[in-house]
């Protein structure tokens, strides 16, 4: 169910919901199968058609879905039809796509072997091993290697790349936090110019490992401060999976949802190999988080000049596309997440504004936008009313009572 609803997300709106008519009770590991309609376009072969009635009711479009169908849907965007894989949907047409083959965006995922892949978080060394083995005090981050499929996305990106900086000011107007200041204007122009140059130069490397994405968390993160749903689930198990030994994850992801991870290690371990006097690579921000009583931490990717950087990947700009909706969609990511981002970085570090880098992993164009802490105050508004809410308040004192208890231990 997460892979699809990441798959949404990225290709038609992150704002979206999920109705369903099956049996089962909808979870995040739940199997589905997607099903195509017409409205999917030429089905992939192997591929699962389905020609009857996704609404039970066109009146009530959005509220009630036909018998054992799981949709996803937004406004102005075509809904994603899936099933159980044990519906009779699936069973009667007998053809499963067995997650081998799919069309590049069907999510499915493959199983990693033994033994598994870690990275440590503090000196970087890679090390192979059954288990997650602390190094350097810290517990190490999973790892899987890029698929083929992947690795052959890179070779024929990298094959026709040419890197071009475009100025931000069609990109970035009207969105929240965006500032009107020729210094901070000049200063995103030659940091993007300087960039493009040395990312025609350098010979870039197709990437072999990224870095596996494991939502059961021992830390709050940036990114759960963002996003109240994230926090929800989150907040009411960390202190359960802290408890717990830490699993290594067993299959990683394949597709569009690989590709993106695969993509920010192929920036970060690229980057590192940049050489210039106003690049770097950036350095740990922690941010004390007063409404919530918590201390979260996290390391924008680059800094130029010393201001710090935060790159953001997107698959084509919305002027790059003929679609309307990928400017609601922009506009979507940019109010949820790139503004909240860089506000929470701002309040870690003795800044007014930062950069915000972002780029296309389709087309090698990126911007810079010089980005204010203007989404704070909402923000501050969001914990408030988090902090506020009974169920929250109890789990946000049991993980900082765990906390402090590590803390005095170390
Ligand atoms: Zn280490």
């Amino acid at each position: 169910m997460k892979d699809w609803k990441d798959w949404y997300s990225e290709n038609r709106s992150e704002e979206h919901k999920v109705v369903n008519d099956i049996e089962e009770k909808i979870h995040d590991d739940l199997v589905l199968v997607r099903l195509w309609i017409a409205q999917d376009g030429k089905a992939p072969k192997g591929a699962i058609k389905y020609q009857s009635k996704v609404w039970k009711n066109k009146n009530s479009k959005g509220t009630n879905p036909a018998k054992n169908l799981v949709i996803i849907t937004a406004s102005g965007q075509p809904p994603l039809i899936l099933t159980n894989k044990n519906s009779p949907l699936v069973n009667k047409s007998g053809k499963v796509a067995k997650g081998k083959k799919n069309d590049g965006n069907a999510p499915t995922s493959r199983y990693l072997s033994k033994p598994y892949q870690w990275r440590c978080r503090d000196c970087g060394d890679q090390f192979d091993s059954n288990v997650a083995e602390i190094h350097c005090t810290r517990q190490p981050r999973q790892l899987s290697k890029v698929s083929d499929d992947s690795k052959k996305w890179f070779d024929k990106f990298l094959n026709g790349i040419e890197w071009e900086f475009v100025p931000h000011h069609t990109i970035s107007k009207g969105q929240i936090g965006v500032i009107d200041n020729p210094i901070a204007d000049g200063i995103a122009e030659e940091a993007g110019r300087e960039l493009e140059k040395i990312l025609n130069r350098v010979e870039m490397k197709p990437p072999e490992v990224f870095e596996l994405y494991n939502y059961k968390t021992r830390y709050l993160r940036v990114s759960d401060l963002k996003d109240y749903r994230k926090f929800k689930q989150v907040i009411s198990k960390i202190a359960e999976w802290r408890k717990l030994k830490i699993r290594p994850i067993r299959s990683a992801p394949v597709g569009v949802i690989e590709i993106g991870h695969a993509f920010d290690e192929f920036l970060s371990s690229n980057f590192k190999n940049i050489s210039s006097d106003d690049w770097s690579s950036g350095e740990r921000i922690w941010f004390e988080c007063k409404e919530l009583g918590v201390t979260v931490s996290g390391t924008p990717d680059l800094s130029f000049q010393g201001i710090p950087v935060e790159t953001k990947t997107l698959k084509l700009f919305p002027f790059e596309v003929e679609d309307e909706n990928q400017q609601s969609i922009f506009r979507y990511k940019w109010k949820t997440n790139y503004c909240k981002q860089v506000a929470l970085y701002l309040q870690g570090c003795e800044m007014d504004w930062m950069l915000l880098l972002l780029i296309s992993r389709e087309s090698g164009k990126f911007t810079l936008v010089p980005v204010n802490d203007e989404a704070m105050e909402k923000m501050r508004a969001d914990w408030n009313e988090w902090a506020n809410n009974k169920e929250h308040s109890t789990k946000l004192e049991e993980y900082r009572k765990l906390i402090s208890e590590e803390e005095v231990a170390s």
